[in-house]
């Protein structure tokens, strides 16, 4: 049995949507940018990328992009912002409570090396005016964490990282990622 290529949304609404878009291809994903609510339609995965969530939201709002993520019960990926938004005071669809903007101004931006669940080989993180996951729920499982503070996670089909692994050449969130959306393509087919 051939695999054909899982079909990718991007949310481009505000964001660092290019890059994510640019790992997802590199993986041999059909990446499709997502604007409007039909742009939702027919996909195995989303990608919510960093950017200003306050922005993202509004945007999503608009256009009642909001609303269809919630229903798309598909595999999501939410990076920095896109964390922000997913969290049970936005969108509501993993089980966690962010701080927005909480590392403070003197160390808004910063790089350090994560210990990987499963994983011997440390995994350089990206943080740029970063989220911190303030309240875990039960069912998520912290897959990384930075100084004590859980920076990658998942819930169920939702992986979120306060970071931005699109940022980095190593390829091991999106490789998470698309291996759930391998997952749910086979149990659906
Ligand atoms: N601080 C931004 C926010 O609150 C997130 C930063 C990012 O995505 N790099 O939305």
């Amino acid at each position: 049995m051939t695999e054909s290529a899982p079909r990718i949304g991007v949310l481009a609404l505000q964001g660092a949507a290019r890059e994510h878009a640019t790992v997802l291809r590199r993986l041999g994903a059909d990446v499709v940018d997502v604007r409007l609510r039909a742009d939702l339609e027919g996909l195995d995965g989303l990608v919510i990328p960093g950017g200003e969530s306050t922005t993202i939201m509004r945007l999503a709002r608009l256009y009642g992009v909001d609303e269809a993520i919630r229903r798309l019960g598909r595999p999501i990926l939410g990076t920095c912002a896109g964390m922000i938004v997913l969290d049970r005071a936005h969108l509501g669809i993993v089980d966690l409570l962010v701080d927005r903007n909480a590392y403070g101004r003197q160390v808004a931006s910063f790089e350090a090396d994560l210990t990987l669940a499963g994983d011997e080989m440390p995994l350089r993180g990206v943080f740029i005016r970063a989220p911190r996951v303030v309240d875990v729920g039960p069912g998520v499982e912290v897959l990384a964490e930075l100084d004590g503070d859980p920076v990658l996670l998942r819930d169920g089909r939702v992986v979120v990282a306060s970071f931005h692994p699109e940022l980095t050449d190593d390829p091991r969130v999106h490789e998470l990622f698309l291996g759930l959306v391998r997952e749910e393509t086979h149990v659906g087919a």
